[in-house]
């Protein structure tokens, strides 16, 4: 029977339900010092972080807080940027040891954050792996670690062996800060924490236009308004939905995560993946892989695929994708090729073509915080926080500097070639070299296992 035969498909995450106590809608005209838009990692950390300077703040979420990627992403807690780091140092190499500092302290304080607010998330600090599968990919990861260690970052590399990996996979660089969680119960921590604080929290307020005028900016929702000195814009891929936005701020992309059945421990401890290391492939278009506290794996990405339009839909995987990620961990994983996939479920990220974040203002009232590229576990949490330490002390934090933009009015949104035609042959290219080293891998297995002499048998 195929894998994906029994997968349940879901419009949220496989990681948590959504909350029993969602609350209800703003239904009344409302006065505040800042108002925060969207309930996501870095909504609910700016709203949180104000809170604590004691600003009066209004935090407005369409559906309900942890609705987005925040809660189906795969939980990587990632310490190094996102996106091609070669790329990256290639644009802004003076630049590097400061975004490392960005990025590696930004996992840190999610740990913190983690710790100083009890949140039961499942949290291992076991590090993320760059994971070769071919001497391509390897010899990548040895260029990326120079970048890396060059710019201050804490990174090592090795052998499968040594970095406690899959024996499927040849080894790699290991970024030794950060580690995996589930993110669903992370986003449900900060959810319940932001309503605890003096947040005026409202779900179901979906933001339908912002203006800005000489006393503030008014925020309108379906039946309510708020007039706010400030505002964060903190909705991610969504932000490109309101008119206040500067255009081509950002891609929105949509990306697929699945999760196996649970595997018996015995079948998962011969895999050799001792480290519990979260895994990310080094192909054009990544593959990730990980392990869960309930003995399942999840992983994804692998196909991401460009939103045609404004509004962002609300949608479930496209069976295809989850049957070509099912491929791929048979491929990675032969020796469990006969598990299941459960469920399957995807979210709206922000792509910039510089691979950086955008943290910007528009004047002295209007703030962003979005598109960290696929790692915004740890990035989009930390920004947000930066941005409220900014808002609150008028101080431009060290960390925010490194990314931060005096006028976000700049085109940042992906170029044409990662449009649909450009990613499907990102993938093609990824499927083909895939398809080479499986080849000499064989090739390299059938002449090591042949005996000697073997080579003149008919
Ligand atoms: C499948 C998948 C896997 C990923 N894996 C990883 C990973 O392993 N590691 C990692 O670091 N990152 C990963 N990411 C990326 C990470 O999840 C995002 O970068 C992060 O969630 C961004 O946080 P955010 O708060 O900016 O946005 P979101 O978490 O998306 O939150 C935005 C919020 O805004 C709300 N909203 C939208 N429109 C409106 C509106 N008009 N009015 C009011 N509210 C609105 C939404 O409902 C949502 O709650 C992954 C993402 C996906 C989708």
């Amino acid at each position: 029977m195929s894998p994906t035969a029994n997968t349940t498909y879901t419009a949220f995450t496989g990681w948590v339900d959504p909350p029993a106590d969602i609350r209800p809608p703003l239904r009344e005209n409302l006065t505040c010092s800042v108002a925060v838009l969207g309930g996501g990692l870095a909504g609910l950390a700016t709203a949180l972080r104000l809170a604590e300077y004691g600003l009066d703040v209004v935090l407005l979420e369409a559906e309900f807080c942890g609705h987005g990627s925040g809660s189906r992403n795969a939980g990587q807690l990632a310490s190094a940027p996102g996106g091609d780091i070669q790329l990256l140092n290639l644009l802004y190499r003076k630049r590097m040891p400061a975004i490392l500092r960005l990025t590696e302290n930004a996992a840190g304080h999610v740990e913190d954050l983690i710790d100083r607010l009890g949140i039961d998330c499942d949290y291992e600090a076991v590090g993320n792996v760059f994971a070769a599968v071919s001497r391509g990919q390897l010899r990548r990861t040895r260029r990326i670690t120079k970048i890396l260690r060059r710019a201050g970052a804490h990174v090592e590399q090795g052998s499968a062996r040594e970095l406690g990996i899959p024996h499927g996979f040849l080894g790699g660089m290991r970024e030794i800060r950060g580690g995996i969680m589930n993110p669903g119960k992370l986003l449900r921590g900060l959810r319940r924490a932001v309503l605890a604080s003096t947040v005026r929290v409202f779900e179901q307020s979906r933001v339908v236009d912002i203006v800005r005028g000489a006393d503030g900016v008014t925020i309108e929702t379906r039946e309510g308004l708020v007039r706010a000195q400030r505002v964060v814009l903190a909705t991610n891929a969504y932000a490109g939905e309101w008119d206040i936005t500067p255009k081509r701020l950002s891609s929105p992309m949509w990306v697929t995560e699945v999760e196996t059945e649970p595997i018996a421990p015995e079948r998962l401890a011969a895999l050799g993946w001792s480290s519990r290391s979260g895994l990310i492939t080094q192909h054009n278009i990544m593959e990730n892989y990980r392990l869960t506290a309930r003995n399942t794996i999840v992983f994804g990405v692998r196909r991401i695929e460009r939103a045609s339009d404004y509004p962002l839909p609300e949608r479930t995987p496209d069976p295809a994708v989850v049957a070509d990620l099912a491929a791929g961990f048979a491929r990675r994983f032969p020796t469990l090729a006969d598990v299941a996939i459960d469920r399957a479920w995807g979210g709206w990220i922000g792509i910039t073509s510089t691979w950086l974040p955008v943290a910007s203002s528009l004047g002295a009232d209007v703030y962003y915080s979005l598109a960290c590229n696929g790692h915004g576990l740890a990035q989009a949490t930390y920004i947000g926080s930066l941005i409220a330490d900014r808002i609150a002390t008028g101080a431009t934090p060290e960390d925010l500097r490194a990314i931060w933009v005096d006028e976000p009015g700049f085109g940042r949104a992906v170029p044409a070639i990662m449009g649909r035609t450009g990613l499907r042959a990102a993938w093609a290219v990824d499927r083909f070299n895939d398809m080479i080293n499986g080849s000499k891998r064989n090739a390299r297995k059938g002449f090591a296992a042949a005996p000697r002499g073997s080579m003149t048998r008919a």
